[in-house]
């Protein structure tokens, strides 16, 4: 049924490493081969064998109008008759700019990048740059792309700080890197204590969607406002994935708390590669060539990714419907997810917000790294591939979210529910059939 994918990820493995450009494609948690792509249109995906399924990838966020949205793909052709890339100034670069800051109170100077990463790296250095401090806390659980000193606790949930999680990551770079829990004010306040004066930012998923979806609880993102204050740090809200998805003005706008900086990716880009980082001007103005703190990118703010990530910004702003529209969307899947688990007796978690949610195969409330990690990977490996049997596209991973875009139809989610149900139903059959054959045994 794959035959196409597998031949393709046996040339992929020998060429690339594990087959893929990014590590959750490889569906190493799943134990299966990646279906490749071959195209995408609104909601659904097509693979090179021919399969349609419903994604709730979406590119892993940029897609939030629906895949090869018509009016995108006709801004980045005529884009692209103009030529690739300069290398210069553009005046579409200025409009991108002016138009964010017009539209959300708390940016008032950007610089556009090539990726999430790229964006959080440099925002941290121009926090750093400004603050005179060397020092950041960051969430365990949270994701702010693979720079070298961010790479702590972006995977493990121990509560010690500065411990790389990946090889080739020295101390040296991540001994400034402070790690406390998420929700946790207290564990926040304590690391302040540890280091007083000497913490530049802390950075923070309003929303946490790299643990699977975590919400934030009353009080935590507001108090973490007050903790920056008080203590001479930078409030910076990561919101590559919450930003213009909760709502234009991203989880700032959703939850009221106004961050002294952003980072955006994702939705920015609209599926070319962009991030962009922003904030107060007198923060920003530290920025190469204005200031010293130094930053640059031979492709940064490219001429057809500005089209394509500008052209979605618009539209987005000028059909705010489409928020309300995720919000009412979200409720219907995510809520009837509840539903079914209820009538199949299951007793597992879902975390949801607007558009995004996240099924954890666990009966603890998550709230945080160490009860995300209480998940079952095996029980999330075989719904993973029960719904891909049913022809529905999951993140192959327990611990990414779901993203429902603008393209996702009610028709589309009765479906996915009706296949959610379907499993679970068979998967408790199949579990009674286990017992009984257990009893025949004895
Ligand atoms: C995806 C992501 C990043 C990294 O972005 P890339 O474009 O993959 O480099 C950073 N922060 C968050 C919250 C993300 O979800």
């Amino acid at each position: 049924m794959a035959a196409r994918s597998e031949e393709l990820f046996k040339r992929a493995v020998k060429r690339i490493p594990g087959g893929v450009n990014s590590p959750v494609r490889a569906y190493g948690a799943i134990g299966e081969t990646p279906r490749f792509i071959d195209r995408a249109e609104g909601c659904y995906i097509y693979d090179v064998d021919g399969s349609r399924y419903i994604d709730y990838i979406d590119s892993w966020g940029p897609m939030i109008l629906g895949h090869n949205f018509p009016l995108i793909r006709e801004a980045v052709i005529k884009a692209c008759e103009k030529g690739l890339s300069f290398g210069c100034a553009t005046e579409i670069e200025v409009e991108m700019a002016e138009f964010i800051c017009g539209h959300i109170p708390h940016v008032e100077m950007i610089r556009m990048v090539n990726s999430g990463t790229e964006a959080v790296m440099s925002a941290i250095r121009a926090a750093r740059g400004f603050t005179g401090r060397s020092k950041t806390i960051k969430f365990a659980g949270c994701y702010h792309g693979h720079s070298d000193a961010l790479l702590v606790s972006a995977g493990s949930g121990v509560m010690t700080s500065g411990i790389p999680d990946s090889a080739g990551v020295p101390e040296g770079c991540t001994k400034d890197t402070m790690t406390a829990v998420y929700n946790d004010l207290d564990s926040v306040r304590k690391l302040f204590e540890q280091a007083p004066g000497k913490v530049a930012a802390v950075i923070v998923e309003p929303v946490a969607a790299n643990m699977g979806v975590v919400l934030p609880e009353k009080g935590f993102l507001e108090g973490l406002r007050e903790l920056c204050d008080q203590n001479g740090a930078l409030l910076i809200f990561d919101e590559v994935i919450t930003g213009f998805r909760l709502a234009f003005g991203g989880a700032a706008e959703y939850f009221h708390v106004t961050p002294d900086m952003v980072t955006y990716g994702k939705i920015i880009g609209a599926g070319m590669p962009v991030g962009a980082y922003g904030g107060r001007k007198e923060i920003m103005e530290m920025v190469s060539p204005s200031g010293p703190v130094y930053q640059a990118g031979t492709l940064s703010g490219n001429p057809v990714a500005m089209a394509a990530g500008l052209t979605q910004l618009k539209y987005l702003h000028s059909h705010p419907e489409i928020y309300d529209d995720l919000e009412k969307k979200g409720k219907k899947l995510y809520g009837g997810m509840e539903e079914i688990l209820k009538k199949t007796g299951k007793d597992y978690q879902i975390n949801h917000i607007s558009s995004l949610g996240s099924l954890f195969f666990t009966g603890q409330k998550v709230k945080d790294y160490t009860s995300a990690k209480t998940a079952d990977t095996n029980a999330f490996a075989k719904y993973f591939l029960g719904m891909l049997g049913s022809g529905i596209h999951l993140a192959p991973s327990q611990f990414e979210a779901m993203f429902l875009s603008a393209a996702h139809t009610d028709q589309v989610i009765e479906e996915t529910l009706d296949a959610v149900e379907k499993y679970f139903r068979e998967e408790n059959k199949a579990f009674r059939q286990d017992e009984l054959k257990g009893h025949a045994d004895e």
